[in-house]
């Protein structure tokens, strides 16, 4: 394997590192395949990349955590001698990192610890977060999209659990916040007319059997069914599964990049944060869902673990009906009145 002149350093959350992959293209346009140094549990996603060369794992909360995992990590990039590194995600460690493996071109974005960078590029404050990511190669929006690519061998697992048309449903979410409450009956109205998929990691189990559990009693031998695949699939196996979905019902969590990666049409509920953060679906013709009257919204950056005023509105007052009117304007649903 050719060696790579350029290196990406990326272990901001899930749904950062979808969004990092135009950047990733742009990149490797330029400079041919890229590494990349991620998250664990980000790393496969990456690693069928058209744009990757190799992902090097590095897990900042776990085994590599502190400044001997950064030593290591350090030392290791510093003998593949990379020409260049790009550095979206702006954190010391990052920073850290790039300056110790003496990569002699380290670009990132301005602000933070960008004194430790030879070159520091603004960061766009409005449009997508894929777009600001992508002018860290001085590209304009839009000329490379979020993109995944599940293998045939990904794409054989995810059609094992469903057979033919089906919506998929993300109830999950780190921050509880973030989290409408309404999925058991939006799948239990679903459900009378196409299939349903629970999709989601293996935090989400508890969330889809209740899920599936709710479409049970009304099941009469007519419409879909449910199949709760949470924890069941690899997240390329996941993005795959999402890939086949009419449509993707989603929280503002890493499920919806997942789905602009893939082409898949969206649903997404937002309550405590809005789309103009820049999280919000990319694709002409997907929805974005928020209840706008409230005054409290929106009430921080990523979502509060809970609703700081008790009531949670911004989700609450989100109903079953307007999800489903959302669904059928995209053409995914016909019902069968
Ligand atoms: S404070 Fe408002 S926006 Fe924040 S979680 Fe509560 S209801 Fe939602």
């Amino acid at each position: 394997m050719s060696k790579a002149s350029t290196l990406v350093i990326q272990t901001a959350f899930l749904g950062d590192v979808v969004l990092t992959t135009p950047l990733l293209s742009a990149l490797a346009a330029d400079h041919g395949p890229v590494d990349v140094v991620t998250t664990p549990i980000a790393g496969p996603l990456l690693e069928t990349h058209p744009a990757v060369r190799r992902v090097i794992p590095y897990d900042k909360r776990g085994s590599d955590r502190g400044w001997a995992g950064i030593r290591i990590l350090a030392r290791q990039l510093k003998a593949e001698q990379y020409q260049r590194a790009y550095l979206p995600h702006r954190s010391l460690r990052t920073a850290a990192v790039a300056l110790l493996a003496r990569i002699p071109s380290r670009i990132g974005f301005s602000g933070g610890w960008s004194f430790l960078y030879t070159e520091a590029r603004p960061k766009p404050s409005v449009g997508h977060e894929s777009d600001r990511l992508l002018a860290l190669a001085n590209e304009a929006p839009g000329v490379y999209p979020p993109q995944l690519r599940p293998t045939a061998a990904d794409e054989q697992a995810a059609a094992a659990l469903i057979e033919g048309a089906f919506i998929a449903l993300a109830p999950g979410s780190i921050w509880g916040s973030k989290r409408w409450p309404y999925y058991a009956e939006l799948a239990a109205e679903l459900a009378e007319h196409v299939a349903v998929v629970v999709v989601g990691g293996p935090d989400d189990v508890e969330f889809g059997d209740a899920i599936v559990q709710a479409v049970r009693p009304s099941r009469g031998g007519e419409g879909g069914h449910a199949v709760n695949a949470c924890g069941r699939l690899t997240l390329r196996q996941s993005a795959a599964l999402i890939g086949k979905a009419a449509v993707l019902v989603t929280n503002d969590s890493a499920p919806l990049h997942l789905a602009t990666a893939m082409g898949t049409p969206i649903v997404a509920l937002f309550g405590p944060t809005v789309t103009e953060f820049g999280f919000g679906p990319l694709h002409a013709g997907d929805v974005a869902l928020g209840v706008d009257a409230l005054q409290c919204r929106p009430c921080s950056a990523h979502g509060p673990p809970e609703c700081p005023l008790g009531h949670h509105r911004c989700l609450r007052e989100l109903t079953v009906a307007a999800v489903i009117a959302a669904i059928e304007e995209l053409g995914a649903l016909r019902r069968r009145r």
